[in-house]
């Protein structure tokens, strides 16, 4: 795997490529909060494979972008999007709904530990939501 400033260059200019892709899956609204009218960034899921895939990424808003950065400035009542997010016919988008819904949960939110509850998700996508915070 190449590091330093050409790995990182490769990936972001691999990142862009998906950015057509991710437009049509998500019929341009934050595959999040469903947020349409907003500049929408790929954010690929940790922890990362040695290239990045399509399916890896979500397409999202710089407002779920930020609360997934900085999970300490995470606005509980932003997140009741994910009761439909976690059941996304994208993987990814139900992978890193699950990973935020435990978040919601470590805050004492109890809609959130309802829905983790309830939740039925494929054995893999829940595998894949464990492998990070
Ligand atoms: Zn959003």
């Amino acid at each position: 795997m190449s590091t330093g400033f050409q790995g990182k260059f490769h990936r972001q200019n691999m990142l862009s490529r998906f950015a057509k892709d991710l437009v049509r899956r998500s019929r341009s609204h934050c595959e999040l909060c469903e947020k349409n009218g907003v500049k929408l960034d790929v954010y690929e899921l940790p922890p990362l494979e040695k290239e990045p895939f399509v399916d890896g990424c979500i397409f999202i808003c710089d407002d779920c972008r930020k609360q997934i950065i900085e999970p300490k400035k995470m606005i509980p009542s932003d997140w009741r999007c994910l009761n439909n997010a976690l059941y996304s016919e994208v993987p990814a988008v139900q992978a890193m709904s699950f990973r935020l819904l435990r978040r919601l949960v470590k805050k004492d939110e109890r809609w959130a530990e309802e829905l983790l509850e309830n939740a039925y998700l494929d054995p893999e996508v829940e595998e894949w939501a464990n492998a990070a915070e």
